[in-house]
């Protein structure tokens, strides 16, 4: 096997993120780097660093399991999937392609203009755009969405009830 990075990297636009099915490992931006081995008995391994977008994100064991899977099918013999933690993932990272696609999928994208997360602007409710009406007239309903990673919101022009997917 005469695998490139760049190869991988394809392969792993498969990876769908569990919570947001239209956002792969890619768009998200968690994979980080890739190495390629050779183990002690002369065959072929990876391993595959990420970054958990949130701590606590149950999605990631998931993540780390269906990039496994998919490497080993693909021929690999070992393959390590290694967390890094630092530096911690922002929504920065996110392909633009992925935040169109998340637009798309109904959930507003996290907000363009900002470029540092933290807790303090997050409460300040900022306006975030209606992905569906693409109004700016919206309003925070919960903290917490269908899951701990995102932020429920609702639109005071077309009363669209939308995910916002939350900066940390
Ligand atoms: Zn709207």
């Amino acid at each position: 096997m005469d695998t490139g990075k760049q190869q991988i990297l394809s392969l792993l636009q498969q990876v769908a993120d569990p919570e947001v099915p239209v956002l792969s490992v890619i768009d998200l931006g968690i994979v980080r780097d890739i190495k390629l081995f050779t183990t002690p008995l002369g065959e072929e391994g990876i391993e595959v660093f990420i970054t958990p977008t949130y701590s606590g994100c149950p999605a990631m064991d998931v993540i780390s399991m269906e990039i496994k899977m998919l490497l080993l099918e693909y021929g690999f013999k070992k393959v390590i999937v290694t967390n890094i933690l630092s530096p911690a993932w922002t929504t920065d990272w996110m392909s633009e392609a992925g935040k169109e696609k998340l637009k798309a999928f109904g959930i507003a994208p996290p907000h363009p203009m900002r470029s540092v997360c933290d807790t303090e602007l997050f409460a300040k409710e900022e306006a975030i755009q209606c992905p569906h009406c693409q109004g700016y007239n919206t309003r925070l309903i919960s903290q917490f969405g269908s899951t701990a990673c995102k932020a429920l919101y609702q639109c005071n022009d077309c009363q669209e009830p939308f995910d916002y997917f939350k900066c940390h």
